[in-house]
């Protein structure tokens, strides 16, 4: 795939969009920078964040309930005029995969090139994603960096994977939760909103935060 502006057939430019999966529970400032970093370098004219229904990896956890991370998700990204939050994966049912998800939104958008936007852990573990092979068929693959992880392509279709170093944002969303459930502030590592919401809604109290 070609990585600067080219032309469909009918001369109009072909849309960029982003992809950022993730539990997004809840949303925080390092999802919000890789998404703006890689908005940036690609000259993205959108960048979906999408939320999972259940995700693969993580069946056996606990997770916040699919409309508390969509409703933290638009609150966090309202701002930004090219940051949209898809109900795609929340409305399906059953585990979610985003080969699965990818070829839905190549359907709905037949005029756009798909950037798939992970950070250094979830590109690491591509490989054992379901449909492998065609994930890269059906977007660009984009890794950014994330303190604590080696940002790695070895074994990835170099054609199909750019690598992207973003500031270095050492939260997570374990550990917002972890903080939540002690008492400590969650301010400045999540958006305003999403602090009052969450505290507004009594969410990650419980001492069940892994
Ligand atoms: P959890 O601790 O629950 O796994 P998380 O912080 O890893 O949460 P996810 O929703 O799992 O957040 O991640 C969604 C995507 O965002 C993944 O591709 C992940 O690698 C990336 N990501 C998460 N946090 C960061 C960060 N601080 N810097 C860069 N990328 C990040
Ligand atoms: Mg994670």
């Amino acid at each position: 795939m070609h990585l600067s502006g080219y032309v469909s057939g009918n001369g109009a430019r072909r849309q960029r969009i982003g992809v950022m999966g993730g539990t997004f529970d809840p949303i925080h400032h390092g999802h919000l920078v890789a998404a703006s970093e890689v908005q940036h370098a690609f000259s993205l004219d959108e960048v979906i964040f999408i939320p999972t229904g259940v995700q693969p990896f993580k069946t056996k956890k606990r997770s916040t309930s699919r409309e508390h991370r969509y409703l933290m998700a638009v609150i966090a990204t309202a701002s930004n005029p090219r940051f949209t939050v898809s109900r795609l994966e929340i409305d399906r049912q059953g585990i979610t995969y985003t080969a699965d998800t990818l070829e839905i939104l190549a359907k709905t958008h037949p005029n756009a090139d798909l950037f798939f936007i992970t950070g250094s852990d979830a590109l690491a573990s591509i490989l054992d994603w379901k449909d492998a092979d065609s994930l890269f068929s059906l977007a660009h693959f984009v890794g950014v960096t994330r303190p604590g992880h080696v940002l790695d392509a070895t074994g990835l279709p170099e054609e199909h994977v750019s690598l992207v170093e973003v500031p270095a944002m050492a939260i997570s969303s374990t550990d917002c939760r972890a903080r939540i459930a002690e008492g400590k502030p969650a301010w400045y590592l999540v958006p305003d909103g999403v602090v009052q919401y969450i505290g507004k809604h009594g969410l990650y109290l419980g001492v069940d935060v892994e």
